[in-house]
C-alpha cells in the first residue's frame, strides 16, 4: 500500500486518538518496540509519533511528548512531563561520569518560553 504523508497523519492522528483513549493499546505497542522509547502522555513510542523537541541549547534539544500532546496539553500539564524526563535522565547518569547539561529550571523555563510560542492562540 502507498500512503502519502497526508494519509500518514490522518492515520497517526486516529491511532493518536484512540491511545489517548485505550492507555491499554499504548502499553501493547511498547511491548512490541521496546527499543524505542515513548511519549510521556499518550504513551505511543516515537517511531509511531513525531516527537515534540524543546530547544535548550543552540545545539541540544530534550523531548517529552509528541507533537499531538504537546498542542493538547496545559502548560503545567508539559511542565510535568518535562520533569520526569528530567529526572530519569538525571537518574540513568547518576553512576557514570556525565551529569546533566543544564538544570531542571532552565530546562523549565526553556519549556515555557516554546509553549508560549506554539501554543498562544
Ligand atoms: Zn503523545
Amino acid at each position: 500500500m502507498i500512503m502519502n504523508i497526508g494519509t500518514k497523519s490522518v492515520l497517526f492522528g486516529a491511532l493518536h486518538a484512540i491511545v489517548l483513549a485505550i492507555p491499554l493499546l499504548a502499553a501493547v505497542i511498547r511491548f512490541f518496540y521496546p527499543q524505542y522509547s515513548s511519549c510521556e502522555k499518550c504513551g505511543l513510542t516515537w517511531n509511531l509519533c513525531k516527537s515534540k523537541s524543546v530547544k535548550t541549547t543552540e545545539r541540544d534539544g530534550t523531548f517529552a511528548t509528541c507533537d499531538k500532546c504537546w498542542e493538547q496539553s496545559s502548560l503545567s500539564e508539559i511542565k510535568k512531563y518535562y520533569t520526569k524526563v528530567y529526572k530519569m535522565q538525571e537518574n540513568s547518569l547518576r553512576f557514570t561520569e556525565y551529569s546533566m547539561k543544564h538544570t531542571l529550571e532552565h530546562l523549565l523555563n526553556c519549556v515555557e518560553l516554546e509553549y508560549a510560542r506554539t501554543n498562544s492562540r
